[in-house]
């Protein structure tokens, strides 16, 4: 798109007021405010001078942008996330701004009259860019590393312009549909049965939380109905998870009204796996003191260290516990970032007894090249969580028959059209070629393991299944280990000073450790070479070197 062919002409615009916008921002004036209060500036978009500032004529109206400004600024779009994607390695991974930098830079008033498109657009470029941590860096290694890819990035879009919400199956079948069937793809490369079922949300903390309610249903004690306040009748509640489990688990004890103390922590062994001996003595104690166990939380790829309990032995424990006490115990599996790798033969191991569990969660937004959100959870049987919320009122009520109606399953009613964007994805790399990547992922962490560990100041934690390589200093010349964990954390402030890699830490066992997680699609061996040397920088500046 030319600049030339970016401009309207001047007679399609409708009125005097336009006439003047048009003028506030003419060529012989281009230092001009813009609506926003901003100098207006030719918009370079991906590269491109996209001409200077004009309304649509469509904007002096009632309606929408009309398809042929729609095309202009989309292509200007498209334009801008090609050059974006392709530049972002030049950029500081993590912002490097002040708080309530980014705020101060914009007007605190929304515009009365409307401002160009491209106005908008260029000032992403001027005022935002500088506030994004950018995930999609090739150097970002933080939390888990993710990838926005392009056809995933492309779904977003048609989602958004097919704005469907998909709360009922009439209020768009193929969304409802499309949603059985990607689950049901996923629910394959998994390599797990038939017969699970599921539904997307916006991250395993939900799908955790609809999990546990799920799990609270199938007790006989009416929560749904009578809720849990105020209620002499009913026993504590109590959910076990790991020492490690995210703290997902107890976010969604606190939504569902039993509390942190509902959530027992079970220690984990050196691997920083659950210990179901534990697991089973505990639940032994809390019956005896008047506890009912409603809900085991195993972890496939704990947050900080990508450790898997052991399921088969936890489901183990709780077959016992069931079989004693005469009561269901759900047992769920948190696998938001690591299960996907089950989808490769050689890692299926890491869902082993997998079938023994009532639900799972994998979050397609980790590490399956989903942009942000999307998350999936598997059920054995999904009927527990709709006798957990449905709820239909008159004016959703209909006779579509044996169909999905997604409200159901859930707290919530609109619901976006998830599913397209991880159609895409899937159909565009394929199960091979998620396999392939996956595995090159695998295969960077281990590289970078072997880089830890020829490191004469560097120790791994634990050697790397998956794709995270979780790494501390060593005690070298260190008067004690307070002095080894603030070296550790300021070689992380001052990674993040250089703005080139960007890892994050967390503590174990006390010590402040390391975590560097790939997981990007756009991050090569050259990548990852400049983010070790940053790291042997920050390494030697915090030992004064
Ligand atoms: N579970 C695990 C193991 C995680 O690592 C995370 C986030 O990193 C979550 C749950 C929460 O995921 P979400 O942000 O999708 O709610």
């Amino acid at each position: 798109m030319t600049a030339a062919e970016n401009q309207p002409d001047d007679d399609t615009l409708g009125d005097d007021l336009g006439a003047e916008r048009t003028r506030a921002a003419s060529p012989s004036d281009p230092g001009a405010p813009t609506r926003s209060g901003h100098p207006a500036s030719p918009t370079t978009v991906g590269g491109h001078d996209a001409g200077l500032p004009e309304l649509d004529p469509g904007q002096l109206g009632v309606g929408d942008m009309d398809a042929d400004a729609f095309r202009r600024h989309g292509y200007a779009v498209i334009d801008w996330i090609a050059g974006y994607l392709d530049g972002v390695e030049d950029r500081p991974v993590l912002a490097q701004v002040e708080p309530g930098e980014i705020r101060g830079r914009l007007p605190a008033m929304p515009p009365e009259a409307p401002e160009p498109f491209s106005d908008a657009l260029a000032d992403l470029d001027a005022l935002l860019l500088d506030g994004i941590t950018h995930w999609n860096h090739p150097a970002f290694h933080a939390y888990f590393a993710i990838t926005g890819s392009g056809p995933g990035i492309l779904g977003e879009a048609l989602t958004a312009a097919l704005n469907v919400n998909g709360m009922l199956w009439r209020t768009s079948p193929s969304a409802t549909e499309l949603e059985e069937l990607v689950i049901d793809w996923l629910r394959q490369l998994l390599g797990m049965s038939e017969g699970w079922r599921g539904m997307l949300s916006d991250g395993a903390s939900t799908s955790t939380m609809l999990a546990l309610a799920a799990a609270r249903e199938r007790t006989d004690l009416d929560v749904r109905q009578r809720g849990l306040a105020g209620r002499p009748d009913l026993p504590l509640l109590r959910v076990y998870t790991s020492e490690q489990a995210h703290s997902s688990v107890e976010k969604a004890a606190i939504a569902l009204g039993l509390g942190r103390d509902g959530v027992r922590a079970i220690p984990v062994d050196d691997a920083f796996r659950m210990r179901p001996d534990v697991l089973a003595d505990a639940i032994e104690e809390d019956v005896r003191f008047g506890y009912r166990p409603i809900a085991i939380v195993a972890t496939v790829g704990t947050t900080a260290t990508t450790a898997v309990d052991p399921l088969p032995a936890i489901a183990d424990v709780r077959d016992a516990a069931v079989e004693e006490l005469g009561h269901p115990i759900w047992l769920h599996v948190d696998g938001a970032y690591g299960a996907v790798l089950a989808s490769c033969e050689e890692h299926r191991h890491i869902l082993d007894g997998i079938e023994r569990a009532d639900s799972l969660v994998s979050n397609p937004h980790k590490w399956l090249f989903t942009p942000m959100d999307a998350s999936v959870l598997l059920l054995r049987d999904p009927s527990a969580l709709a006798a957990a919320f449905t709820l239909i009122p008159e004016y959703l009520a209909t006779d579509d028959g044996d169909v999905t109606d997604f409200m159901d399953y859930g707290v919530q009613l609109g619901r976006r059209f998830r599913a397209l964007k991880l159609w895409l994805v899937l159909r565009y790399f394929g199960a091979e070629g998620v396999r392939r990547r996956l595995r090159e992922h695998v295969r960077q962490a281990a590289r970078v393991a072997a880089w830890v560990e020829e490191h004469p100041g560097l120790e791994l934690v634990v050697r790397p299944e998956m794709s995270t390589v979780v790494f501390q200093l060593g005690d070298e010349g260190a008067a004690d280990p307070t002095e080894v964990d603030t070296r550790s954390r300021a070689l992380l402030a001052h990674l993040d000073a250089e703005g080139v890699v960007l890892l994050s830490g967390t503590v174990l066992d006390d010590h402040h450790v390391l975590r560097l997680a790939l997981g990007n699609l756009r991050t090569t061996d050259e990548h990852l070479d400049r983010s070790l040397a940053a790291i042997e920088r920050a390494y030697r500046t915090v030992h004064g070197g």
